[in-house]
């Protein structure tokens, strides 16, 4: 059970306002605010153990290699792996990046590589690369009505030729959750490999990679209550093994040679090059830590609750569009058929309230939706029921901002 109440002090973000009202903040699927615990392990790292890792011979460097391998146990625990399969990167599209060109060096000309049209740019813009530089193939599984990604449209546009299958676990606009374990499966029956974009989902559900059976699980600790520019790529290991870097530099090296040969390390670390974001990595700990005390179950539930909650109420209201109404997550991405959504954004930010308008990052989804922008309001375990009143309120009054609009015109 989720005691918001109790929850809410750890977060200082929460007490601050925004045009002079409490601040509203849901814009959770952007980055999540950080409880006290995350701020003051990052604040202990620069007042206490202050060194480079993997690089000294002195106590307080052989402190932070240990603090900074501990949050790899960590990660490999929360997520179900060895901790040897979990690297730590700047963030999700860092990782996506790495597999991209790591994997993309593995592929020739016509080999496909399916995505859909629900994907971030971060999961997109990789693979248009790898396909100009390999001559593979992009292909896009369709949506279902609903937008939706099916295993049922997987299985009709999968072939021999397809050698990689990138996709989000939960998408950032309409926020589906994906059954990721049958897509595995049947991209696996041929020998495709399953790249899982996790942004969205590690915050918001319990993720057991050996579970689902992907190849790669990507995502960012900042959406997760973590420190911004850190990030982690899952690997199975024997891939991370076979596959280059995309960054060399030290600390990832076990020697090279003026006459250009040189040997890297053994996975995780050789992806890893030049220092990392030490404290955040450090931060992040706490940030599994305390996800992991309330239960990544407990989570789910209670903001799908408040999502439910909000689309009743949101229903009721004439003019206001929803696309995704059914999703299992807490984003609810809307429109008012009367106001352009990012003039609707700031009517919310007059009110204190934070939500998130445009296109997400998400330009090829725009077309299918048949709508320029759209916005979201994306739920956290610390957002509460009065909020959720006060933004209907809002929404209610989504009008108002047309008649002020012909009123200055
Ligand atoms: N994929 C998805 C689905 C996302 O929502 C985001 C962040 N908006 C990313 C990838 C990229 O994450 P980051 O900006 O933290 O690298």
């Amino acid at each position: 059970m989720i005691n918001v109440e109790e929850i809410r002090r750890d977060f200082p973000m929460l007490s601050n306002t925004m045009q002079g009202k409490p601040l509203i903040y849901l814009d959770n699927a952007a980055t999540t605010f950080k409880p006290k615990c995350v701020i003051d392990a990052v604040t202990s790292y620069y007042t206490t153990f202050n060194a480079n890792c993997h690089r000294g011979d002195y106590d307080l460097s052989h402190d932070v290699d240990v603090a900074y391998e501990a949050v790899r146990g960590k990660v490999g625990k929360f997520i179900n792996c060895l901790d040897k399969e979990v690297v730590f990167t700047s963030g999700a599209s860092a990782s996506l990046n790495i597999v991209a060109n790591g994997v993309g060096q593995w592929l020739k000309q016509g080999d496909e590589i399916l995505l859909n049209e629900a994907e971030h740019a971060s999961n997109i813009l990789p693979w248009f690369m790898v396909a100009q530089a390999t001559g593979a193939i992009i292909k896009y599984i369709p949506l279902n009505k609903e937008g939706r990604l099916t295993v049922e449209n997987l299985k009709n546009t999968i072939t021999e030729k397809t050698k990689v299958v990138s996709l989000a676990h939960v998408t950032n606009v309409l926020a589906y959750t994906i059954d990721i374990k049958e897509i595995c499966k049947v991209a696996h029956e041929y020998g495709a490999l399953v790249v899982v974009d996790g942004a969205q989902s590690i915050a918001h559900m319990k993720v057991d990679v050996k579970d689902l059976d992907c190849d790669f699980y990507c995502f960012s600790a900042h959406k997760m209550l973590g420190p911004t520019g850190v990030g982690v790529l899952y690997g199975k290991y024997d891939l991370l093994e076979k596959m280059n870097p995309l960054m060399m530099g030290g600390g990832m090296n076990s020697r090279f040679y003026s006459c250009g040969s040189y040997s890297l390390h053994h996975a995780p670390s050789k992806f890893e090059a030049g220092t990392p974001n030490i404290e955040g990595v450090i931060g992040f700990g706490a940030a599994i830590d305390y996800l992991s005390k309330i239960g990544m179950e407990n989570i789910h539930e209670y903001e799908h609750n408040l999502k439910q909650y909000a689309i009743s109420k949101l229903k009721e209201i004439p003019n206001i569009v929803i696309y995704n109404e059914t999703n299992e997550s807490g984003v609810i991405t809307f429109n008012n058929k009367n106001v352009f959504a990012q003039d609707l954004a700031t009517h919310f930010n007059s009110y204190g309230i934070a939500v998130r308008a445009g296109q997400h990052c998400a330009k090829i989804l725009m077309n299918f939706l048949g709508t320029v922008a759209t916005v979201r309001a994306s739920i956290s375990f610390y957002n509460t029921k009065e909020e959720i009143d006060k933004f209907i309120e809002v929404c209610k009054k989504g009008d108002e901002y047309l008649d002020a609009f012909f009123k200055w015109s």
